[in-house]
């Protein structure tokens, strides 16, 4: 069973999306701003990471380039970052890309795409 961390600041979709993801047979953490996501990244190793871009404290962009520095500095694998964001346009959809992201997926999304999505990136990741 693959362990997503779910770093999602708005308590309704964060409810939503863990729920989703729950029935669905995934494990779930989530966390509510960056400071946690990156803690409970560097803790619990999950095997994909859905990450708000629009957090309180840190911007998602720099929480998603901070995930990339842990993985090189303990030698770990690369994880899939799948974004989540309402920023869509052509240059924060670019900024996300280079600090490492993997997918991004637009917000308001409907929770099928992301199911979708999720299923593809851990599929992808999963005989690594
Ligand atoms: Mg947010």
């Amino acid at each position: 069973m693959a362990a997503i961390l779910l770093v999602e600041d708005a308590p309704d979709i964060a409810r939503l999306v863990r729920r989703a993801l729950t029935i669905a047979s995934y494990e779930v953490v989530v966390a509510a701003d960056g400071r946690q996501a990156i803690d409970a990244f560097a803790a619990e190793r999950p095997d994909l990471v859905l990450l708000d871009l629009m957090l309180p404290d840190i911007d998602g962009v720099e929480v998603c380039r901070e995930m990339r520095r842990i993985e090189t500095a303990q030698a770990r694998q690369r994880v899939p970052v799948l974004m989540l964001t309402a920023l869509t346009s052509q240059r924060d959809r670019e900024a996300g890309f280079e600090a490492g992201a993997d997918d991004y997926l637009a917000k308001p999304f409907g929770i099928a795409e992301l199911l979708d999505r999720v299923g593809a990136l851990t599929f992808a990741h999963s005989d690594v």
